[in-house]
């Protein structure tokens, strides 16, 4: 049935997101849209049709699932022509997957005017059916909306495992049909297997489904109930934990009362990062004009550090006070010199050179001292040795940070974001024991093994308490012991159970 053209002057293309499903989430001007239009193409498999009860009898109604671009917009177009208002309902946030800009586009190229009608997009609608916040303070404040890449590539960089890397909520659309896939690239980019993950199938609709579970856990759950859905969010991280949350809150003080060497928390793991962690002498060291001046810029807020530069920039450099200067050829003496009277050293010149001039000082890794990278910009603060004992890795937050820069760390627990035992005894001030023990408990670590730490309580909770496999053990026991993969331990000798132990011991005694 045709209709009159009723606003000549006034008629319209809006393109509108008919919000996640139940016909009452659709926004007041997408309803008055959809009572105004007289032809609504809509996506008719996404698209709930009850939404379409709110159009006028003599609205067309086309599905645009089994019609191209080009008839759609032939369509829209005659439509238009006539003088009539045309409506393409999309389903969520037409801006979220929704195609529109090469609708748009074909518009713009025929000059034909259009506006555009937001949504609720189903990853509200999911979120909400789980009741989650999805940026919790100091777990995530950061939301990951993305695609498994299928016959739609993603583009590179923004692949699943190199998004996981930021430990951020992900909500990923339109990737259902191989949860398993998805699950194993973002374990491959960090996300530990005990993340939790949950699967909302149509969510808002009277047919919507719940399945909470981890990344280890969540495709067997969709497996075994028979899932095969297609209108499914997949939403994973720590934000949907209530407990992790609490406990970031509770136990972040710096968050609350914005101390700024507070301890900061990523992905649920406390973590310390600030100046205040690097404890000791940082020697900095510069070779042209540019990197020069980012050596002064670091060393001016870094207290007690010393600068070293060619003696060919004396004349060039802002004078700082204890700066020496090195003459040709003498970069190899001071070095020598430097190398242990110093707890840190940061270079400023390239990774090469670097790597040749300390590799004839290197001894061991719990005596080395930490070494950083820095480009002349101040672009990159590299973590090159010593990331966790030696405190590199903090060196290197630390510098990025005062650089406006990004720190590079390549430690496998940092990459996942947890706090490595090594980096938490160093930060403590504790030693190890037994270094050869460091590789295989951080290793269990970051496999998610369970780990039963006889620490004091206090520390337990500021670094691990949000962590599921980390335990913590008030007293030593032979009986307990048994439920644990793996121990680290203060001040306590228990090597005979058989089981890889960590032994860390107070500096003092
Ligand atoms: N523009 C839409 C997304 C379109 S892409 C929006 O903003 O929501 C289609 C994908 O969206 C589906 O594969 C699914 O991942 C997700 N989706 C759409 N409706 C959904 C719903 N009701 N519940 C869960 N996921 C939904």
């Amino acid at each position: 049935m045709r209709n009159k053209i009723i606003k000549s002057s006034n008629h319209n293309i809006a393109f509108a997101g008919a919000g996640p499903g139940a016909p009452d989430l659709i926004t007041l001007r997408c309803k008055t849209a959809i009572e105004e239009a007289d032809l609504i193409i809509y996506a008719g498999s996404l698209v709930n049709p009850e939404v379409l009860k709110y159009a006028r009898k003599a609205c067309r109604i086309v599905d645009s699932a089994n019609i191209s671009l080009k008839e759609i917009v032939r369509l829209m177009k005659d439509a238009y022509s006539q003088g009539k208002n045309v409506l393409r309902l999309h389903t969520g946030d037409p801006a979220i997957y929704g195609a529109i800009s090469e609708q748009m586009k074909e518009l713009d190229r025929l000059k034909i005017p259009y506006k555009v009608i937001p949504g609720v997009s189903s990853v509200f609608a999911s979120a909400a059916a789980l009741k989650t916040e999805l940026t919790a303070p100091g777990v995530s404040q950061t939301v990951i909306l993305t695609r498994q890449a299928g016959r739609t590539p993603v583009p590179h960089g923004q692949e699943i495992a190199n998004l996981a890397r930021h430990g951020a909520t992900m909500a990923i659309f339109l990737s259902s049909g191989d949860v398993k896939g998805l699950v194993d690239e973002l374990i491959r980019g960090g996300y530990p297997q005990s993340t939790p993950a949950s699967v909302v199938y149509k969510a808002s609709w009277n047919d919507e489904r719940i399945y909470r579970g981890t990344l280890s856990d969540i495709d067997g759950k969709l497996k075994s109930s028979g899932f095969a859905g297609r209108q499914a969010m997949i939403i994973v991280g720590d934000v949907l934990d209530k407990e992790k949350c609490q406990n970031s809150l509770l136990y972040d003080s710096g968050f609350t009362h914005g101390y700024r060497k507070a301890k900061k928390e990523r992905n649920g793991v406390t973590e310390c990062r600030r100046n205040g962690d690097f404890k000791g002498k940082v020697a900095i060291y510069a070779i042209t004009e540019e990197g020069a001046k980012t050596a002064i810029k670091l060393s001016s807020s870094i207290k007690g550090s010393k600068v070293f530069l060619p003696v060919r920039q004396e004349a060039k450099s802002i004078k700082l006070s204890g700066t020496e200067f090195f003459g040709e050829g003498e970069f190899d003496e001071i070095l020598a010199r430097t190398w242990n009277k110093f707890d840190g050293h940061i270079f400023i010149m390239a990774t090469g050179i670097v790597v040749r001039k300390i590799s004839p000082l290197i001894g061991s890794k719990t005596s080395d001292p930490a070494v950083v990278v820095c480009d002349q910009r101040g672009n990159y603060a590299i973590s090159l040795l010593s990331g966790h004992i030696g405190g590199a890795n903090r060196l290197a937050n630390f510098a990025a940070e005062i650089l406006g820069g990004q720190a590079v760390l390549t430690t496998a627990t940092d990459v996942q974001n947890m706090m490595a035992f090594d980096e938490m005894a160093s930060i403590e001030g504790w030693q190890v024991a037994n270094p050869k023990m460091i590789k295989t408990l951080n290793s269990m670590l970051i496999a998610g093994k369970r780990i039963g730490l006889i620490i004091p309580k206090k520390t337990y909770r500021k670094y691990y308490s949000s962590s599921r496999n980390l335990f913590h053990l008030s007293k030593y026991s032979a009986n307990t012991l048994k439920d644990y993969q793996g121990i680290v331990s203060l001040q306590r000798n228990i090597k005979t159970i058989g089981k890889p132990v960590l032994l860390l011991k107070k500096k003092t005694s």
